[in-house]
Protein backbone atom coordinates (compact mmCIF):
# COMPACT_ATOMS: atom_id res chain seq x y z
CA UNK A 1 0.00 0.00 0.00
CA UNK A 2 1.23 3.62 -1.01
CA UNK A 3 1.09 6.01 1.83
CA UNK A 4 -0.20 8.65 -0.45
CA UNK A 5 -3.48 8.51 1.67
CA UNK A 6 -3.23 11.56 3.24
CA UNK A 7 -6.16 11.84 6.03
CA UNK A 8 -7.32 15.31 6.36
CA UNK A 9 -7.11 16.43 9.66
CA UNK A 10 -9.08 19.49 10.80
CA UNK A 11 -6.97 21.65 12.24
CA UNK A 12 -8.35 24.51 15.18
CA UNK A 13 -7.21 27.81 14.87
CA UNK A 14 -4.74 28.66 17.04
CA UNK A 15 -2.83 31.40 18.16
CA UNK A 16 -6.32 32.80 19.44
CA UNK A 17 -5.91 31.62 22.97
CA UNK A 18 -8.18 34.26 25.24
CA UNK A 19 -6.20 34.80 28.26
CA UNK A 20 -8.94 36.44 29.86
CA UNK A 21 -11.11 33.77 29.87
CA UNK A 22 -9.03 32.09 32.73
CA UNK A 23 -9.90 34.41 35.27
CA UNK A 24 -13.58 35.68 36.18
CA UNK A 25 -14.06 38.63 38.09
CA UNK A 26 -15.63 37.94 41.22
CA UNK A 27 -16.58 41.46 43.05
CA UNK A 28 -13.17 42.99 43.77
CA UNK A 29 -10.85 39.81 43.03
CA UNK A 30 -9.48 37.72 40.26
CA UNK A 31 -10.56 34.01 40.60
CA UNK A 32 -8.74 31.44 38.50
CA UNK A 33 -10.44 29.08 36.38
CA UNK A 34 -8.17 27.51 35.08
CA UNK A 35 -5.96 24.57 37.23
CA UNK A 36 -2.94 24.87 37.55
CA UNK A 37 -0.63 21.92 36.38
CA UNK A 38 0.56 20.08 39.68
CA UNK A 39 3.89 19.17 37.87
CA UNK A 40 4.76 22.10 36.27
CA UNK A 41 3.75 23.69 39.20
CA UNK A 42 2.46 27.73 39.68
CA UNK A 43 2.44 28.94 36.55
CA UNK A 44 1.20 26.45 34.25
CA UNK A 45 -2.41 26.70 33.74
CA UNK A 46 -4.03 23.46 32.05
CA UNK A 47 -5.98 23.70 29.05
CA UNK A 48 -9.10 23.10 29.64
CA UNK A 49 -11.00 20.37 27.27
CA UNK A 50 -14.94 19.25 27.23
CA UNK A 51 -14.07 16.34 29.76
CA UNK A 52 -10.86 16.65 30.64
CA UNK A 53 -8.05 19.30 31.35
CA UNK A 54 -4.42 18.94 29.93
CA UNK A 55 -1.33 20.67 30.46
CA UNK A 56 0.26 21.69 27.03
CA UNK A 57 3.90 21.56 28.71
CA UNK A 58 4.39 17.97 30.25
CA UNK A 59 1.03 16.77 28.45
CA UNK A 60 -0.28 15.84 31.92
CA UNK A 61 -4.00 15.11 31.59
CA UNK A 62 -6.71 15.13 34.17
CA UNK A 63 -10.11 14.11 33.58
CA UNK A 64 -12.73 15.69 35.13
CA UNK A 65 -14.61 14.14 37.38
CA UNK A 66 -18.63 13.72 36.21
CA UNK A 67 -19.94 13.02 39.94
CA UNK A 68 -20.42 15.18 42.48
CA UNK A 69 -18.54 14.67 45.39
ZN1 LIG B 1 2.51 20.20 33.28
Amino acid sequence: MAGKGKKQKKAKPKGYKGIWKTYEVKGDKLERKNKTCPKCGEGYKMAEHKDRLYCGKCGYTEFKKTKKE
